[in-house]
């Protein structure tokens, strides 16, 4: 078949898929590193990185390494049966990160929702709260993922919307606010507080210094679970392994997911001791492809390279330059710059002609790729394995693009 144009390529999505995304008009078929091609062999800096799902940059040598010989020998058992990599892996993860005990799943939605469950059986079997009568407190603003039970924790009417009758037991306050906090834990028969270290899919809201250890400690003070969504800011992507470690916290439940695989495939899970974890019995929970061999040592190649490469430190550093370099731009187009590490968003002012999707397919058109989020916020986070030169190369790129609407 002779080489299809990108035009062809995007109506055939448009054709064939569910219309459930909004794409920039890019047709993607290869990626090393920060660099992805398009069709017809463009070169563009990634600064989305899957939504923080390939910090350790396409396609790492040592990643695809594991799978490829992972993926000759044994793909999935199912949990019906012992695997030989399971096992390594559950220990890796487990000393990696400090907890008793690791639950395997797929993808962030999944591991929120067991997240959930554990929280839920905590308060039944541990708390003492009566059965059926747990609440869980999330904040406004948040995006956990799409699963039902998710989208009934959402303020997002996009994600809500039209897809009722929704779970019960959430209650939901402001983010960023102790005060709603307090008040909510007064209420009867709340087991758990679930929250974002940062929301990245909010658009990247960055709360007050203090906030999460104020709130950890909060939670303690009422024997309750401080659960921490770390699918999008974990993994080296704010400058520390965990967004947590910036104050010190450490969650009761810890969800994963994304960059645990380095991009390689969907790797999510939840880790927490075993007060907790113990509290789901054999068959009470689980997934057909949670914990498979491949996911184990694709996870195992993917998390040793976040250590080797120094990738934290080189998200704390660079992410840094990148904020100044950003708010050194004059452009009346620009409302407001900020992220921690390399998890930054831009606000733009949005006027006709001159929107943040404008913005992104200008960048897109110099060589930058990134997305806006809730219309008028640009999220700029590419692998973290980017260099200084490579990325002050982009924010050359990237000042180009703004200036074209001046
Ligand atoms: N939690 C957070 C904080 C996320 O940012 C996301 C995805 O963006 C999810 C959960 C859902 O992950 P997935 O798309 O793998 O279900």
């Amino acid at each position: 078949m002779s080489k299809m144009t990108p035009q062809q390529y995007m109506e055939r999505e448009s054709k064939y898929g569910a219309h459930n995304y909004h794409p920039l008009p890019v047709v993607l078929e290869r990626g090393q590193g920060v660099f992805l091609w398009d069709v017809e062999g463009k070169r563009y800096y990634d600064f989305l990185s899957a939504y923080s799902a390939v910090n350790q940059g396409h396609c790492h040598p040592k990643i695809i390494k594991a799978m490829c010989e992972q993926a000759q020998k044994l793909t999935l058992t199912s949990r019906a049966f012992y695997n030989n990599v399971l096992g390594e892996f559950e220990e890796y993860v487990t000393k990696y990160f400090g907890y008793d005990k690791v639950l395997p799943m797929n993808t962030g939605a999944e591991a929120d929702e067991t997240a959930l469950k554990l929280c839920r059986r905590w308060a039944y079997r541990v708390k003492g709260i009566q059965d059926g009568e747990a609440k869980i407190i999330v904040c406004e603003n948040n995006f956990h993922g799409r699963t039902i039970t998710v989208i009934s924790m959402s303020t997002d009417p996009d994600s809500y919307g039209g897809f009722g009758p929704y779970t019960p037991g959430f209650i939901k306050i402001p983010y960023n606010d102790l005060a709603a906090l307090e008040k909510a834990l007064q209420e009867p028969n709340v087991a758990g507080f679930l929250v974002e270290p940062i929301q990245g899919e909010a658009g990247v809201f960055v709360p007050d210094e203090g906030y999460l250890k104020k709130a950890y400690d909060l939670c303690k003070k009422h024997n309750v679970l401080f659960i921490a969504d770390e699918v999008q800011t974990g993994i080296a992507r704010t400058g520390k392994m965990l967004a947590c470690d910036h104050e010190g916290v450490r969650p009761d439940i810890l969800i994963l997911g994304k960059a645990i695989s380095g991009g390689a495939m969907p790797v999510s899970c939840v880790l927490a001791d075993d007060e907790i974890m113990l509290t789901i019995k054999p068959g009470e929970h689980g997934s057909t492809f949670g914990g498979n061999p491949l996911a184990g040592k694709v996870a195992i190649a993917a998390l040793e390279v976040v250590k080797e490469e120094k990738l934290a430190e080189n998200a704390e550093r660079l992410g840094k330059i990148f904020r100044d370099e950003m708010k050194s731009i004059k452009s009346n187009m620009i409302e407001l710059v900020r992220g921690k590490g390399l998890l930054n968003a831009v606000v733009i002012r949005n006027k006709p002609g001159k929107t943040a999707w404008d913005v992104c397919l200008a960048m897109a058109d110099k060589g930058v790729l990134a997305k806006p989020t809730h219309g008028n916020i640009i999220r700029f986070a590419p692998p973290l394995v980017i260099t200084e030169e490579q990325l002050r190369e982009a924010i050359g790129l990237i000042k180009e693009a703004f200036n074209q609407f001046e």
